[in-house]
């Protein structure tokens, strides 16, 4: 098992944090909270410590990574940054919002999968921070998880899929949104969004001044991690919009309900959330208990506004490889 440091998000241990910053110094993992999910860090400039975290996830080498770093100012040296993406950096950084921007010469072709392109975000959590001050460069960070599993938001779900893969865990408790961040790309004339995500896109549209566009099937093949299936737990799940009737082939005493509405039959188990917001915090570790418990899932359709629309995202991924 990885070593496991607890620590205070408000106050951090400043030794715990410069040994974790050596770690990746010295080209090593850490995995590490920040305000949306757990992350598996490492130095984002040396090509051979990337590498490993591929490995450590298994994740298809195609898939690029977001750079995570510690103050806006620094995304100039990794990425061509107009006047538009330095007035969304200020109003959004710290915050859930990844930029995908013009590379600059540098940047490992492991990070950006050998795209003309870069993914960046200043995270708002104070160990995050830390770390990537530590390491006195960016980090390049997925989610904690083995590919394709949901996304960890809590120590003890990066510790039961990555074992002793990275060198140290961070432990400073469960996340705050729960979900991945938003992910737009900035290169062209048009914002596109490539992820919904911890940010509200209404709240960039009314920023932006227009609405954000979705890719083409050209740009989509640019961000090839939308291609993949994601956030799957091992066990069936099918959605369920309130007020209507559930699916013949839901067994409810074989079942467990995530949602915010009253289940619409009695499951074997209920996880009942009391705002999108906590149902969004909760989905990802309701997915792994569920299915921890050898249970089919039903997740309640949610309103397609603010965090509901991340939400939806995620779980119409997890409900992909169900068969009607
Ligand atoms: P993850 O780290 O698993 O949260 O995934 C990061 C997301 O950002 C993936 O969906 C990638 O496709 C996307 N991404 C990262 N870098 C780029 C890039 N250079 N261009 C387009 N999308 C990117
Ligand atoms: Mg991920």
């Amino acid at each position: 098992m990885a070593r496991i440091l607890k620590v205070d998000r408000w106050n951090p241990d400043a030794e715990i944090m410069l040994e974790a910053g050596s770690i990746l110094r010295n080209g090593g993992l850490v995995a590490f909270p920040t305000e949306t999910v757990y992350g598996l860090g490492a130095d984002g400039l040396n090509p051979e410590a990337v590498r490993k975290i591929f490995l450590a996830k298994g994740r298809p080498a195609d898939n690029p990574l977001i750079l995570h770093l510690a103050d806006a100012k620094n995304a100039e040296d990794l990425a061509e940054v107009d006047a538009r993406a330095s007035e969304v950096m200020a109003a959004f950084w710290p915050g859930p919002l990844t930029l995908v921007l013009r590379a600059r010469p540098g940047v490992p072709a492991e990070v950006t999968a050998g795209l003309p392109t870069v993914a960046l975000r200043v995270p708002d959590h104070p160990v995050a921070l830390a770390l990537i001050g530590a390491a006195g460069r960016p980090v390049a960070a997925p989610s904690a998880n083995r590919s394709g599993r949901p996304s960890p938001t809590d120590a003890e779900a990066v510790a039961a899929d990555l074992g002793n893969k990275s060198d140290l865990l961070l432990d400073a408790g469960p996340v705050d949104i729960g979900l991945e961040s938003t992910v737009i790309d900035l290169t062209g004339r048009k914002a596109l969004l490539l992820r919904p995500g911890g940010t509200d896109i209404e709240k960039l549209e009314t920023f932006l001044g227009k609405p954000l566009e979705l890719p083409d099937d050209d740009s989509k093949k640019r961000s090839p991690g939308t291609r993949y299936k994601h956030y799957s737990p091992a066990v069936p799940v099918r959605v369920w919009t309130a007020g209507e009737t559930l699916h013949d082939s839901v067994n409810p005493a074989k079942s467990g309900f995530m949602g915010i509405s009253p289940p619409p039959a009695k499951f074997a188990r209920v996880i009942l959330f009391e705002s999108e917001e906590s149902y969004a915090r909760g989905v990802f570790a309701g997915f792994r208990q569920l299915e921890a418990k050898g249970l089919s899932i039903v997740a309640e359709w949610p309103e397609p506004r603010g965090i509901g629309l991340a939400l939806r995202d995620r779980i119409r991924r997890a409900a992909a490889c169900t068969t009607p």
